[in-house]
């Protein structure tokens, strides 16, 4: 079997992996991409990225940010429609625009922009089924190669093989969503700049959302807390179904629509718990560090910053030849000290409005009347 020896071995080219790999950027350090897939690949999401990512690309190099604002297919989106559950329909509008781009178009912008780099060698289709440690550093199974390196960056995405390995990776259904989403063509009442998250009676644990795409389709899905969807039987995919099919409000705009891909689910472990993540010559980064927003499910964002710091961090280990678990202890400051207590924030309210709808559909009703609640729900909870 080959045996490749890179200083640093990131498993993983989602948004976390690419990331790391762009911050290490001048490190003159090897740095090996291993993904299971071959690029351009989808992946399973609602395709909403935070308005925030241009500025960490920006921190990386001004000239990738500028590339990000090229992105033909990105959507531009500032304003954040909550649909209480009685149909009451309140806009949040944002100082910062974010944006909609299909991951199969953000993911590959992102690989390119990774391997275009002099220090970065991607190996796509290389499944990583072990990791191991040996003495001075890894060592990575794949099926056709063996990888040796000295520091180790888990961004293998939620069903992480390194997270399970060096971590406590597993996957608590209170700690656990899962969503599926499709394409679709023909919604009606939808605007481009106009993101919606519809909260529905009898699924207090999740939301439906309503995603506007560049090329006028939409990206449409349902998700929610695994320990509730098990606890109601609820099976996502046939909710999604009945709700484009019989709901009151979201029926009519989909009375002319049609599917244009599969409907496809997959698992965002939600970042309502802290894992370790690093220890001697490994950090894990984005939904292999367990770091999505318990309510919002958002996690392109968090695995864009949190695979930037262990880039940096990655590049310190190697300039202060120090891979010790206090030297790499820094890292989960970094990441735990900016999203914890947003992370846990979300955690709470949800848990809070949770048995408490009539409260959302009265809290929407006065917001609808007065523009002082308006203003303050958009202070304090967005
Ligand atoms: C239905 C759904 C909707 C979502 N909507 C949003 C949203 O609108 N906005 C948002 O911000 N977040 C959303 N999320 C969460 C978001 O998708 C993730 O947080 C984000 O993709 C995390 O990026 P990542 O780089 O950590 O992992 P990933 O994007 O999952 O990338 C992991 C990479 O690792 C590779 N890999 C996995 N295992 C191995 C292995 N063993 N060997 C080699 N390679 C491997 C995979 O091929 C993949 O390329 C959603 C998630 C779901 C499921």
């Amino acid at each position: 079997m080959n045996r490749i020896i890179l200083d640093i071995a990131i498993v993983g080219a989602g948004p976390a992996g690419c990331t790391a790999a762009l911050a290490l950027k001048d490190s003159g350090l090897r740095v090996g991409l291993i993904d299971q897939a071959r690029f351009p690949r989808d992946k399973t999401c609602g395709d909403a990225v935070a308005a925030y990512v241009p500025k960490v690309l920006a921190t990386i190099s001004p000239a990738l940010r500028d590339a990000f604002q090229k992105i033909e297919e990105r959507q531009p989106v500032n304003i954040c429609r909550v649909v209480a559950p009685n149909g009451t329909a309140l806009d949040f509008r944002f100082s910062d625009t974010g944006n909609i781009i299909k991951r199969i178009h953000l993911d590959n912008f992102l690989f390119n922009q990774a391997i275009a780099q002099p220090h970065v060698t991607a190996y796509c289709e290389r499944r990583v089924t072990n990791v191991k440690q040996v003495s001075e550093g890894w060592e990575i199974e794949t099926p056709q190669e063996l990888f040796f390196a000295r520091l180790i960056i888990g961004c293998d995405g939620a069903q992480s093989v390194v997270s399970r390995k060096l971590s406590d990776g597993r996957l608590l259904p209170d700690n656990y969503s899962a969503a599926v989403r499709g394409y679709y063509a023909g919604v009606t009442g939808t605007a481009p700049d106009v993101f919606e998250l519809h909260f529905i009676d009898g699924f207090e644990l999740g939301y439906f959302w309503i995603f506007p795409e560049v090329d006028g389709t939409c990206n449409v899905g349902v998700g929610g807390l695994s320990e509730y969807i098990a606890k109601k039987s609820i099976n996502l995919r046939g909710l999604l179904q009945e709700l484009i099919s019989t709901h009151p409000t979201i029926s009519p705009r989909f009375s002319r629509a049609h599917l244009l891909s599969e409907i496809k689910g997959f698992g965002l472990p939600l970042g309502s718990r802290k894992i370790p993540i690093s220890g001697p010559g490994w950090m894990l980064c984005g939904d292999a560090a367990h770091l999505i927003d318990p309510l919002t499910g958002e996690g392109i964002g968090q695995a864009m910053v949190s695979g930037r710091y262990a880039g940096w961090k990655a590049a310190a280990c190697f300039s202060e030849n120090n891979f010790s678990a206090d030297f790499m202890k820094a890292y989960d400051q970094q990441v735990y000290a900016k999203f914890w207590s947003s992370h846990r924030k979300s955690y709470w309210l949800q848990r809070y409005l949770a048995p408490r709808f009539w409260l959302f559909n009265r809290v929407a009703n006065w917001a609808h009347r007065f523009p002082v609640i308006h203003r303050w729900i958009q202070r304090v909870i967005l």
